[in-house]
């Protein structure tokens, strides 16, 4: 069974909403084993595939939902999002938005940035997503065609979970990678990215990018390279596992 470094539920705010679960996974717990010990969630990493299913599995009941019905994503560094109207895994996308109770929505990663949003609407259910951010994603934008997204849509309220990423001081980068992001991004998400010197610090962005936009985030682990009893790091190890965050609506009875 995945142990969560962190999990919580967001109450409703507005008149038909529903409260939402999150959990925050990192390495431990889980039925992997190796490079991939314990809790990669990743199908594609070559990991045993029972192994990884059975921690997609408990994965999915640390919110309340079945494994049969998670939303997962193949990254493709860009700003698309899919419109999640079923389970399966899909190709192409950074970002996965959906309005289905019965659906749990992941986020991985092993140095880029898994994060979830909670959208309420008046009135409406709340709508969840989840996006997966590296430097190429700040540059594409993706976290913020979300949120106009989630907001073209009737978000009214918007919450937000952030997952573990490497810092900038572990994330040395070549100068073009620099000037990329500062070419292509807003001024202070640039700052924010590139402030540790040679580094490239994407979770620092991916904060500026949210605290910008009036969200105010539960930021969760620390970074990924420095913590490797806890979390799955690619450019420490290259050949590993990937942790992740998962959101769904859950059942649970709030309190009128
Ligand atoms: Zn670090």
């Amino acid at each position: 069974m995945i142990l969560p470094l962190a999990s919580g539920v967001f109450a409703p705010v507005a008149p038909g909403d529903r409260p939402v679960c999150w959990a925050v996974t990192g390495r431990l717990g889980g039925s992997s084993v190796g490079e991939f010990s314990q809790a990669n969630i990743a199908p594609h990493v070559g990991d045993d595939p029972s192994a990884t299913s059975r921690n997609l599995n408990s994965l999915a009941a640390l919110v309340g939902v079945k494994g049969a019905d998670l939303a997962l994503m193949q990254a493709a560094h860009g700003s698309s999002i899919a419109r999640v109207h079923g389970a399966g895994t899909f190709p192409g996308v950074d970002s996965l938005i959906t309005d289905r109770p019965e659906l749990g929505l992941v986020a991985m990663g092993a140095d880029c940035v898994p994060l979830i949003f909670c959208a309420s609407r008046e009135g409406d259910t709340p709508l969840i997503s989840a996006v997966h951010c590296g430097w190429k994603g700040i540059v594409a934008g993706v976290v913020e065609a979300t949120i106009a997204e989630l907001r073209v849509r009737g978000a009214t309220h918007i919450q937000s979970v952030v997952g573990p990423a490497i810092c900038g001081a572990c994330y040395s980068s070549a100068v073009d990678r620099r000037e990329l992001i500062r070419s292509f991004s807003q001024r202070e998400v640039a700052e924010a990215v590139l402030r540790s010197p040679g580094g490239i610090d994407v979770r620092e962005g991916v904060l500026t990018q949210l605290m910008s936009a009036g969200i105010e985030p539960v930021v969760v682990g620390g970074c990924t390279y420095e913590n490797p009893k806890t979390l799955f790091s690619y450019r420490r190890e290259n050949r590993t596992g990937r942790q992740g965050i998962v959101v769904a609506m859950c059942e649970i009875q709030v309190p009128s």
